[in-house]
């Protein structure tokens, strides 16, 4: 449908960057992302037409976007991108195709597919993705790509551990040397702490999180931040405990990356991260609970003897907060023992039935206490 809305218009449609390098590796699609020589945001008005759809367009930037089903769609017109200085928002023009993909930040990043009739499902590749690709290679497309925009910087390290790439010889030099002009301390923050958040969200973030370590990432953008042994174990114990509540809660839909940040930042100050971040209400409470209380609530269910001094040490907190107990290994059997039983037990009110409100709830409070002792063990 694009190819024959561009041919009309005589323009030429083609699709570009991730879609085209999670087509080739096979990946599912639910992005599609087109540009035109020509008209973009026409093109798009005439597709929308055609789907029955609405259509956002947003004239400044010559881009619009609309869905259609599960996918969502967007249009540009192909143009050229010239940083005023290092991390700015682009300054942008119309150009070539060529000229389009030149200004994206990797070589699997930077194919096209032509949607036109004559040449349908035809790559475009002028800088060697696919054999990137292939090669498990991250490149970038000049020397001073990191420096014209260092966010690329955490775009290649999310990129690499996603797909379990490495960064090419001149890349990994170019990315040395963007970091030792400490160029993430410049960049604009909203755009870092944005891509940042993406990273979060990555199924395999905890090999992104070791090659932050590996180019002192977060030690630019966070202040005070150190990586230490401790730090790392407990990281890779918080994976152990998110694989676990996966599979024992599939239904939890919990933004797990958010836990990872909560221990990554436990020995700073935080809280103004997190408002940068734009972390929901829900992570900044945990943080401060977790800072607050972690230590305490840990000590007590240490001492924990009997299942009712466990339902009473960890009631009333967050299920993430007991996610990040549970990096403490000998403490899960009790914590798995509170999630899976103890927070679910019920009792058979009718035998207080004489009793009212406050008086009520203090009767059923302890029938619980006592049933939960005589029910489970602690092993
Ligand atoms: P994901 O699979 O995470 O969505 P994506 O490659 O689709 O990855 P987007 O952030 O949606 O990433 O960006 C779409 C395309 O825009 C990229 O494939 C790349 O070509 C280009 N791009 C995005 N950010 C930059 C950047 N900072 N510098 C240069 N090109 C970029």
């Amino acid at each position: 449908v694009v190819g024959k809305i561009c041919q009309e218009l005589g323009f030429k449609g083609y699709l570009v960057g991730g879609v085209v390098r999670d087509i080739l590796m096979g990946r599912r699609i639910w992005d599609l992302d087109f540009v035109v020589e020509g008209d973009g945001i026409k093109v798009a008005e005439r597709f929308a037409q055609h789907y029955r759809v609405n259509v956002h367009p947003f004239p400044e930037f010559g881009t619009a976007h609309l869905k259609v089903g599960d996918f969502k769609i967007e249009f540009a017109t192909t143009r050229r991108e010239t940083y005023p200085h290092p991390g700015a928002y682009p300054v942008v023009e119309p150009a070539s195709l060529k000229e389009d993909l030149f200004r994206r930040d990797f070589t699997i990043n930077a194919m096209a597919i032509s949607v036109m009739e004559e040449d349908f499902g035809t790559l475009i590749d002028y800088f060697g993705g696919l054999r990137d690709l292939k090669d498990k290679l991250i490149r970038i497309l000049h020397p001073l790509s990191f420096v014209e925009d260092p966010v690329r910087i955490l775009r290649a390290l999310r990129f690499a551990g996603r797909f379990d790439f490495k960064l090419s010889k001149s890349t990994e030099k170019a990315m040395l040397n963007a970091l030792s002009m400490h160029l993430l301390k410049q960049a604009s923050r909203g755009r870092l702490l944005k891509e940042l958040t993406l990273a979060f969200r990555e199924e395999k973030l905890l090999d992104i999180l070791k090659l932050y370590r590996q180019y002192k990432v977060l030690e630019e953008l966070i202040d005070g931040f150190q990586w230490s042994q401790d730090l790392e174990l407990k990281l890779e114990k918080l994976k152990e405990v998110v694989s676990w509540h996966k599979i024992e809660f599939p239904d939890k839909k919990l933004e797990y990356g958010w836990l990872y940040l909560v221990i990554l930042l436990e020995k700073v100050k935080g809280e103004e991260f997190l408002r940068d971040m734009s972390a929901p209400a829900w992570v900044r409470e945990l943080y401060r609970t977790y800072k607050e209380q972690a230590k305490e609530v840990i000590r007590k269910l240490h001492q924990a003897k009997k299942p009712s001094e466990v339902y009473l040490t960890l009631k009333g907190f967050s299920e993430p907060f007991y996610l990040l107990l549970a990096i403490e290994e000998s403490l899960r059997p009790k914590i798995v023992l509170y999630m899976e039983k103890l927070s679910k037990l019920k009792v058979d009110v009718s035998r207080f039935s004489g009793l009212k409100g406050k008086e009520l709830g203090k009767a059923i409070e302890n029938e619980k206490l006592r049933l939960m002792d005589e029910t489970f063990t602690l092993t």
